[in-house]
């Protein structure tokens, strides 16, 4: 008997779980779910501790490099990318922000009238379970776990008080009312261990009949007849093979990977297309295109006072880190070391807050071409709406190469303006206060002598790094030249939806992984047809100019 499902999800990273579990609540739905990569039952995973571990995997991610960045000097980066259930929720840092309510309502500007604060707002109560308790911004009994950090080591708290020395305010919760200003971080932890979307809803959905999941299988197209989608080629164990469907493949593969396999089923831009010999069965010209980051820098300071966790993570004691949390669930294993952070403006004419930060009580410094922990801490910074554009593009029609990824990171003047500024924020108001004292803090990097605007241009061009939130590449809107429809149905190809970072009109102010995952349960509900959530009521924050 031939093989077919109704709908079948290809990936099983954030947005895939959510797809996979909620569609297969209804029992008359077969649902196949397809993930290139493995098992997520790794203690690493689990161990938010384990963070670096995870990082170093090549086992569990896809292992892409962006660029050569033209605006970067030719410098390729680094762009993790999960592979393996889960996906990227996987292998995160865990860190729980929603983004700002102005960036959705941004999105309802430019057309998608659906998905402004207002109607993203129930989904994002909806999936979550916070553990300081519901109230008209947050959720109390969703699958998501999402807990405040403890911040109990005094450097969090340095940073916070330094902070509202400077003039910023402290929020109470910046996934609540306000998010601008200076706050205690909330995780995907819960009681210790990493709530990936793989944990919070594709394990308790994993017995149902209805939902088969294929782990270590490649889908190497989507196969489009007469412009309809109509099932997938996968590649297992050295040989492929078609699997039909009857309502819908459902594509989450993430923001790189969603293109290149939208691109190899032969949907995308005729010229990329004709260049790798790939027959068009769909001309849609901005597949790709529209690819939007978080490109950042590290200012890093060193302490004459041993007081940071660099001490507290020699190898002795990293033992017993891991110990404490294999017995207890507790202890620095439980930590992702990011408790505290900011959402600020370098400048008055912008809304939202342009530039987030996070800030981590421990630092490395280049000695001898090693990098050796130093006690001291520093602050990762990125902004939050860049507005340079890149590109996902093919290296070839072999589905086992990875896309051609180029950001254009600082094409815009302004993006550069923006960090620059964004170092002299931290340098210049939030270090130079009476909080920091007994530290005698010394700035490693970019150093003392990097002051004028060149200079600083110089350090952000050469240290220009990612926060790892790719999206964009298959812009939803409200517009005919949009890849997909305000509830992410492909406007060229029949039965073929995406639903992951890549439908990401704008970037939001926030890490990826929450936003993410409100999009799929808000598209989830509307593929099986329940009628939509009400509109909030609720008010959100915004600064008098
Ligand atoms: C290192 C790192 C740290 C991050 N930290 C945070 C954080 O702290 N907080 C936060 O909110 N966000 C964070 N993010 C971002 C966030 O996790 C992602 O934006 C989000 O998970 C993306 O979800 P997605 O569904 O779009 O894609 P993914 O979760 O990446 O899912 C895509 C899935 O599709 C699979 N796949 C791809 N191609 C194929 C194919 N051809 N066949 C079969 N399967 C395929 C992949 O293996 C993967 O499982 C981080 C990202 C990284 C890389």
């Amino acid at each position: 008997m031939a093989e077919r499902y109704d709908y079948i999800v290809v990936g099983a990273g954030t947005a895939g779980c959510i797809m996979a579990a909620r569609l297969s609540e209804d029992p008359g739905s077969r649902v196949l779910l397809v993930e290139a990569g493995g098992s997520d039952r790794s203690l690493i995973i689990a161990m938010p501790g384990a963070l670096p571990f995870v990082y170093q995997n090549t086992r569990i991610g896809w292992g892409y490099r962006a660029g050569p960045e033209p605006y970067l000097d030719g410098k390729t980066i680094d762009e993790k990318a999960g592979k393996v259930i889960g996906g990227t929720s996987s292998i995160n840092a865990m860190i729980f922000n929603r983004g700002n309510p102005m960036d959705y309502d941004g999105w309802a500007q430019d057309g998608l009238s659906d998905w402004d604060f207002a109607h993203v707002l129930p989904y994002f109560r909806k999936m979550e379970s916070f553990a300081d308790g519901p109230d008209e911004w947050r959720g109390g009994d969703g699958p998501v776990h999402v807990t405040r950090c403890p911040a109990a080591h005094p450097l969090f708290e340095t940073f916070l008080r330094a902070g509202e020395q400077a003039g910023f305010p402290i929020t109470v919760d910046h996934n609540g009312y306000q998010q601008e200003g200076m706050h205690i971080a909330q995780t995907n932890i819960d009681k210790g261990v990493r709530w990936s979307a793989s944990r919070a809803y594709l394990r308790p959905a994993m017995d149902r009949p209805n939902l088969t999941v294929m782990a270590k299988t490649m889908v190497k197209r989507i196969v489009v007849s007469n412009g309809v989608a109509d099932g997938i080629e996968i590649g297992r164990r050295g040989s492929s093979r078609i699997i039909s469907c009857d309502r819908e493949v459902i594509v989450c593969a993430g923001a790189m990977s969603t293109p290149k396999l939208l691109m190899l089923s032969g949907v995308g831009p005729a010229d990329e297309l004709n260049k790798h010999g790939i027959t068009i069965t769909a001309e849609v010209p901005d597949v790709g295109r529209n690819l939007q980051n978080h490109p950042g820098v590290d200012v890093q300071f060193g302490t004459a006072f041993e007081d940071s966790l660099t001490s507290q993570l020699t190898a002795p004691r990293r033992a017993l880190i891991g110990a404490e949390w294999l017995f207890r669930r507790k202890g620095l294993g439980a930590s992702n070391f990011f408790e505290a952070g900011a959402f600020l403006r370098t400048r008055a004419d912008v809304e939202f807050p342009n530039m987030q930060y996070e800030f981590l009580p421990l630092t490395r410094r280049l000695i001898k071409d090693k990098l050796v922990p130093v006690p001291g801490f520093q602050v990762w910074m990125d902004l939050s709406r860049p507005e340079s554009r890149g590109a996902v593009t093919l290296r070839s029609a072999n589905p086992a190469d990875p896309p051609l990824v180029i950001f254009n990171t600082l094409q815009e003047r302004q993006d550069l303006q923006d960090i620059i500024d964004g170092v002299r924020l931290v340098r210049g108001q939030l270090l130079r206060q009476p909080a920091w004292e007994k530290y005698k803090a010394e700035e490693l990097t970019p150093g003392p002598d990097v002051t004028s605007d060149r200079d600083l241009e110089a350090f952000v061009r050469a240290h220009m790094g990612t926060s790892y939130h790719p999206c964009g590449t298959c812009r939803m809107g409200a517009d005919e030249e949009s890849v997909v429809d305000p509830e992410g149905r492909m406007r060229a190809v029949s039965n073929l939806r995406v639903v992951d970072a890549s439908i990401m009109p704008k970037e939001v102010t926030a890490n990826l992984n929450a936003p993410v995952m409100m999009m799929a349960e808000k598209i989830a509900d509307r593929i099986r047809g329940l009628p939509p959530l009400a509109p909030s009521r609720a008010s959100y924050y915004m600064r008098k100019q």
